[in-house]
This record gives C-alpha cells, structure tokens and sequence, in this order.
C-alpha cells in the first residue's frame, strides 16, 4: 500500500480544490507515523519572475513554495523520510510525463513513488502511482 484511504482522499481533495493549478506535495513516514504535508504550488510566481526560465505556469507545471522545501528539510532532519512525491494534471490524464521524469531525475529522489492525479473539468479522475525501474530506466506504474 503506498496510500491509506484518508491520504488518498486529501490528495484527491487538494487537486479539486486547487484546479486549475497543479496541486503538489509529500507523504513521510517515520516508523509508524505517517503525514500528509500539502505543499503551495509557486510556479505562478516563477512564471511571472522569470518567463524565460520558467515558461509554464501553475496549470502544467508544479514550483514547491520555499516555505515548504524548508519545512521538507526539517521533517527529514527529524527522522522523517519521503514516500510519496504528488502533483496533479489539469485536463489532461494520469501519466508521468516526460517533464515529471526529468524533474525527479534531476531532484535525485528517486526511492520516493510519485502519484499524479488526473482532474478534468474540475473533477477527480484518475489517481496513479509510479515508482522508479532501475532495470527499465523508467518511472512504471505501481499499485497505490
Ligand atoms: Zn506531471
């Protein structure tokens, strides 16, 4: 199992409410604990900052707050580790894209799975979860 029902249920919350902007954030873990930490898409604010760099905006791509990397920081000094790494697509489906395989290669967290969640005119669709294959170089669907 890579979501409980409730983990489930808030991320499939979060990306209705924030269509139509990506939503994204983190599942931890440590031991038994487990926590659900929503984090604020700032591409928007990227976008606006440095359209060169950042092209997209907050509807096809997904910039963690500062706010929230650092709060990602401290839950990892605290013991804490990654599970799960979330985001959603607007009006579109649930793949890993090739944008979203770049950027965890690049993030270096490849043990983490990513669930990505389809919202369609404002409605939930599809919610994914895909894990890392070092045998196929590739992010493969998995079980959530
Ligand atoms: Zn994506």
């Amino acid at each position: 199992m890579i979501l409980t029902p409730s983990e489930l249920e808030a991320i499939r919350k979060q990306a209705v409410d924030e269509y139509p902007a990506e939503s994204c954030g983190l599942v931890f873990v440590r031991g038994t604990e487990r926590l659900v930490l929503p984090c604020r898409n700032d591409q928007d604010a990227k976008h606006k900052e440095d359209p060169q760099r950042y092209p997209r905006d907050s509807r096809t791509a997904y910039y963690i707050h500062a706010d929230d990397l650092k709060r990602i920081a401290q839950l990892e000094l605290q013991g804490y580790s990654m599970a799960v790494i979330y985001h959603s697509h607007i009006d579109v489906g649930a793949y890993f894209s090739p944008t979203d395989k770049k950027q965890a290669l690049m993030s270096g967290y490849l043990d983490p799975v990513y669930v990505v969640t389809s919202v369609v005119s404002g409605q939930a669709e599809a919610t994914k979860a895909f894990r890392w294959s070092a045998d196929h170089n590739e992010f493969v669907e998995t079980e959530r």
